[in-house]
């Protein structure tokens, strides 16, 4: 038997070892199920990691369920952004299955129940049933209706899936308890009417069933054993039970396991909130790179198998918690050191003249990525013009500068030690260009000088060199002043910062797309904006955010 990895893995484990599944070959099933009522976001990549982890681990199956029963809400856009973003992170469906494709046979599941006793249509409004649904302390109260005989119940249900009704006017609920201790016992609503148009079935129904009865019918029919949901539906559980042994389907039922969901410090976790964002446009679309959606990561440039390990890291357990943004971008910037290619690239140019050098070739050499043996190196052309960032000299230095300073050394990246001679200021007093001299005799790797240089700092070629529009992002909300704050008042309105930069012609030449370690800086992916190249955050190389605070 596989070790499992999480306490739902355990459960597995027990219940293989049980036999209970032997009947069915062993065969462990999940599915994962969104409703296409959005894009999906770093939230779902926790389910989706766990039901096809199980999948893996079980050489099992797991469906991609798009739980659309809720027709006023759900669009084909959003289907097919579910179905690439699965894509991306390198899930593969067994199926693809819509619950809207099961409404035939929940209705049936429907009139089984009236025929057992064990729904009701209700005439209450929604007010009413509310209303008498009782407390966590007191019970519910029974309506009027509750004793319908069967053939009155079903003429009624019959006459509702007619169009006889209007939105409201009834509803079939589950003949249950209404004492129940659990309220969502308490003869809960099953079937309303819904005069509304679905985007797959159209007009042909005007009644829709609830949530909580299309799941576990849904899950029955698709033959899943395990159907893993989130905490908020715990309570939920005795009624899946209770639908899935009173609609009558065969052992072994599927069964319901909570987990906790992830929660993610300054970030909006919910589709709804999500879609608020888009519609009040506070973000590009669904796909902007601060968005927390899969396809605001992927535009971002982070790399799915972050994303992975992120949620491998995080684990499984079955109490709620929030995890830090810092903690994602370590996870993102870990990836990336091991994976992506280094290069230089400047973001507040000064421009910096070595009197002394009159060389022309590719002089300068730097490591492709130092982490791997195998990358090799890059040569890039020394020059007598280049540009180093603001930051990097200091007139007047902080103490333990370690930086360029007037008649100071530095080292830059693979080339060689400069010495600054001269600081040309402007008549604001501002620096605007530095005369140095290099040392010939301290080119990188073959350091003869005997000259010590406290730093080291990146630079590009100013005869060579290209434009960049350099796009830096922060957290889209801001902390909270006061728990359960709404995000309308936390938003970041100073959350994308737009430098114009200067980078190596390399990074102008490689495919669009391409993440680098831009060196000192951060990890940037590259891309075109009307022509210019991009170099578009995807994450910082220090922990920015948690610094400023
Ligand atoms: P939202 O409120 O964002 O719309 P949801 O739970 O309504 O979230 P669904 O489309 O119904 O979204 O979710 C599909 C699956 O993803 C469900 O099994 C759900 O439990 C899971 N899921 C949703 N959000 C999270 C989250 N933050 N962490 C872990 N799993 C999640
Ligand atoms: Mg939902």
């Amino acid at each position: 038997m596989e070790e499992a990895s999480n306490f739902i893995e355990q459960i597995i484990n027990e219940e293989l070892e049980s036999g209970k599944f032997a009947s069915r070959g062993n065969e462990i099933c999940t599915r994962f199920p969104p409703e296409p009522n959005g894009y999906l976001h770093i939230g779902h990549a926790k389910s989706l990691c766990i039901n096809f982890g199980i999948k893996e681990k079980y050489h099992g199956k797991c469906n991609l369920r798009m739980d659309d029963t809720n027709p006023s809400k759900e669009t084909m856009e959003y289907v097919q952004s579910i179905m690439d973003s699965l894509q991306w992170l390198g899930f593969t469906w067994d199926n693809l299955f819509f619950a809207s494709d099961y409404y035939d046979k929940i209705y049936e599941c429907a009139e089984k129940l009236i025929l057992d006793g064990n729904a009701y249509v209700c005439d209450l409004s929604a007010e009413e049933i509310s209303a008498t649904r009782g407390t966590l302390t007191e019970p519910g109260k029974e309506s009027p209706y509750r004793n319908r005989s069967v053939e009155e119940n079903l003429a009624l249900f019959r006459d509702m899936r007619a169009g006889k009704f209007a939105d409201g006017e009834k509803v079939l609920r589950a003949k249950i308890d209404m004492a129940s201790p659990n309220i969502n016992m308490r003869d809960p609503v099953i079937y309303r009417v819904a005069h509304v148009s679905h985007y797959r079935t159209g007009d042909k129904w005007c009644i829709y069933p609830m949530y909580d009865f299309a799941h576990p019918i849904s899950d029955a029919i698709e033959g899943i054993t395990h159907s893993i949901c989130t905490l908020e539906f715990e309570d939920h559980r005795p009624l899946y039970d209770w639908v899935v042994r009173k609609c009558g389907f065969a052992e072994p039922l599927p069964r319901q396991i909570e987990f906790a969901r992830l929660n993610v410090t300054n970030t909006v976790m919910s589709k709804r909130y999500l879609k608020r964002l888009v519609d009040e446009g506070k973000v590009h679309g669904w796909d902007d790179p601060r968005m927390p959606t899969l396809a605001g990561l992927k535009n971002r440039g982070v790399p799915p198998m972050a994303i992975r390990d992120f949620c491998t890291r995080i684990g499984v357990a079955k109490a709620n918690s929030e995890c830090e943004l810092s903690y994602f971008d370590a996870c993102v910037r870990d990836y990336l050191n091991a994976h992506a290619e280094r290069a230089m690239a400047v973001l507040n140019p000064l421009k910096v003249t070595i009197s002394n050098y009159e060389g022309a070739g590719e002089d300068a050499v730097i490591n492709r990525n130092p982490t791997d043996p195998d990358a090799g190196t890059r040569n890039i052309a020394f020059g007598k013009h280049l540009y180093i960032d603001s930051d990097d000299f200091a007139l007047v230095p902080p103490p333990k500068y370690k930086r360029l300073v007037k008649g100071g050394v530095v080292r830059l990246n693979g080339a060689y030690i400069i010495r600054c001679d001269d600081v040309v200021l402007d008549e604001a007093g501002k620096v605007v260009e530095l005369i140095c001299s290099y040392i010939p005799e301290s080119r990188s790797g073959n350091d003869k000088s005997g000259v010590k240089a406290k730093g080291t700092i990146h630079w590009v070629n100013a005869d060579t060199c290209v434009d960049a529009v350099i796009k830096q992002y922060q957290p889209l909300l801001r902390d909270a002043d006061y728990p359960g704050q709404d995000f309308g008042e936390r938003m970041n309105y100073d959350s994308e910062k737009i430098l114009y930069g200067k980078a190596e012609p390399y990074l102008a030449e490689v495919a669009e797309g391409s993440s680098f370690q831009l060196m000192r800086v951060g990890y940037y992916k590259t891309c075109r904006d009307e022509g210019k190249l991009c170099l578009s955050e995807i994450v910082s190389l220090k922990d920015n955010f948690n610094n400023k605070k």
